[in-house]
């Protein structure tokens, strides 16, 4: 008699934990659990909720990965591969999930991706603990990466903190080793079961972005994902460095952060397009420079790893543990809603508010604004982005906001502090980006917009007055870090 429903004798049942790696193409775990073609093969998608209640998941993240995985769940079923939906509270929940699902269908082979964010990493541990413990193979994959964690090291085998030698390293690694890209896998013989609907929004996560907005913006699917790429690579990636830092210029930059999150395309696939542009059409300083940035992707997922206190809320430089910051909730409340009196920061906000999505030269200045102006907690920024971006990546997001307030890593040096009304000038210098989010300055002229209050305080301008006077707030800020000794 066999054990479970319609599982033959000698027959594996595999499944893939799909997590951050949402795609059918190029992804390792999928392809090791389709190895063996008479293998049956099903995926599993967790919903939990109260997990990304407490880390302040962004609800137009997670409508994208919705969306995306409705594409994905019809390419497997295709494939013979049946993707399941469950939901569990919380990540403490999944390997008992794991298990009796297991049990329950006859499931002998685990596969998933590593994540590299702390509590990704504790409840992975768990969950191959207690399979294993029970008689479950469980494979994990190096696959966010093109070179993992622990394979880029200095020479006395340490992680990097600076990134130019990171950089080095990387790419005679990647080189040397060249880069290949999984096909999808190939149709499996039978499926033995159906797949389960996938929900279209999930209580209490609400997307800020209005969603046909949403979907016009960001398209869900590995497909669009493989589009995006393609228009990107084909089109723009030539004037990139030039281009890059203009925000009014929305195909300067690729757009794939939000696919890269959720993994609706791997840095795999982004790099192999960027070396069969160079291939066709030779070298290129702006690809170069796109690939550089495809590096700092990695080098941040690196630094997670290598110094995990930085995933525990702790800045880089522990000296800056010191910094008393401003405990001014109504300041920061102005910063989340575009209302300090700098157009380009509030034009930055109101871009993350209007789209789920920020430039990354705004996020630059819209975060030492808060943090170099504002004096306020990196963390609360870094928090409320978690909130709002569809693009969220812990590691990204971190790194940037450490550098922002010069407690991280290779950060921007806590004297250098961008001058908002100067950036608006040199990246936006015709106040294009300026008037699209802030209507209520569209009628200034090129030089005005920058600083509308600044020659004469305009009342009935109906746009408030700069919160903070740019130049004091510098100085404290700057006497605060001096205050802290000699930084290295
Ligand atoms: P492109 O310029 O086309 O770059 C290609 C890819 O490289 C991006 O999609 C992204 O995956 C990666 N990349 C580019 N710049 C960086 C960078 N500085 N650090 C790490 N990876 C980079 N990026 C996120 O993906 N998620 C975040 O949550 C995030 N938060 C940030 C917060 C702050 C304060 C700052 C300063 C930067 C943050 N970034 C984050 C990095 C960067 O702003 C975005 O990756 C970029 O704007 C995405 O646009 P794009 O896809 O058009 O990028």
């Amino acid at each position: 008699m066999e054990a479970h429903q319609g599982k033959s004798r000698g027959m594996s049942r595999h499944l893939v934990w799909l997590r951050a790696d949402l795609r059918s193409i190029d992804n390792t775990a999928l392809s090791e659990a389709c190895r063996d073609p008479e293998a049956e093969v099903a995926a599993l998608w967790l919903v939990t909720p109260e997990q990304w209640r407490r880390h302040g998941k962004a609800g137009c993240q997670l409508d994208l990965e919705l969306r995306t995985l409705r594409e994905l769940s019809v390419t497997l079923e295709a494939l013979n591969i049946p993707l399941l939906i469950r939901e569990v509270p919380d990540f403490a929940a999944i390997p008992a999930l794991l298990l009796s699902l297991c049990q329950a269908e006859g499931i002998d082979r685990v596969y998933w991706n590593k994540q590299y964010e702390w509590n990704e990493r504790v409840r992975d541990k768990a969950a191959a603990d207690l399979l294993r413990a029970n008689g479950i193979t469980v494979e994990m994959h190096a696959d966010q990466c093109i070179i993992g964690p622990g394979e880029v090291l200095t020479g006395d085998g340490r992680f990097y903190s600076v990134y130019t030698p990171f950089k080095r390293n990387w790419l005679s690694q990647i080189y040397e080793r060249g880069v290949r890209v999984h096909p999808a896998p190939l149709k499996r013989q039978s499926a033995w079961t159906r797949p389960d609907p996938v929900p279209t929004s999930v209580p209490g996560f609400e997307s800020h972005v209005p969603l046909p907005e949403l979907e016009r913006l960001w398209p869900g699917g590995e497909s669009a994902a493989l589009a995006r790429l393609e228009v990107f690579t084909d089109k723009h990636a030539r004037r990139y460095r030039e281009l890059r830092d203009f925000p009014a210029l929305s195909e300067a930059t690729s757009g794939l952060s939000p696919y890269l999150a959720i993994g609706a395309i791997s840095s795999r696939q982004c790099w192999q397009a960027a070396a069969n542009e160079l291939a066709a059409y030779g070298p290129s300083a702006d690809i170069d420079h796109w690939v550089s940035e495809l590096g700092w992707r990695e080098f941040y997922k690196h630094i997670l790893v290598g110094f995990p206190r930085v995933n525990k809320h702790r800045p880089f430089r522990l000296e800056t543990e010191q910094l008393r910051w401003n405990d001014d909730e109504e300041a920061f409340q102005r910063w989340c809603d575009g209302k300090t009196g700098f157009p380009i920061v509030d034009a930055a906000m109101r871009q993350l508010r209007a789209t789920g999505w920020m430039h990354n030269r705004l996020r630059m200045i819209a975060a030492m604004f808060l943090t170099k102006d504002l004096f306020i907690d990196w963390r609360k920024g870094e928090r409320f982005f978690m909130q709002h971006l569809v693009d969220g990546d812990l590691a990204a997001n971190n790194g940037g906001w450490q550098w922002s307030a010069s407690t991280g890593n290779d950060a921007a040096p806590y004297f250098r502090i961008f001058n908002p009304k100067l950036q608006s000038e040199r990246f936006d210098p015709e106040g294009n980006f300026l008037r699209r989010y802030l209507p209520e300055l569209a009628g200034l002229d090129n030089k005005r917009i920058h600083a509308p209050h600044e020659k004469q305080r305009d009342f009935l301008l109906d746009y408030p007055l700069p919160m903070v006077d740019h130049r004091a707030a510098c100085e404290e800020t700057v006497s605060r870090f001096k205050a802290l000794g000699e930084l290295p």
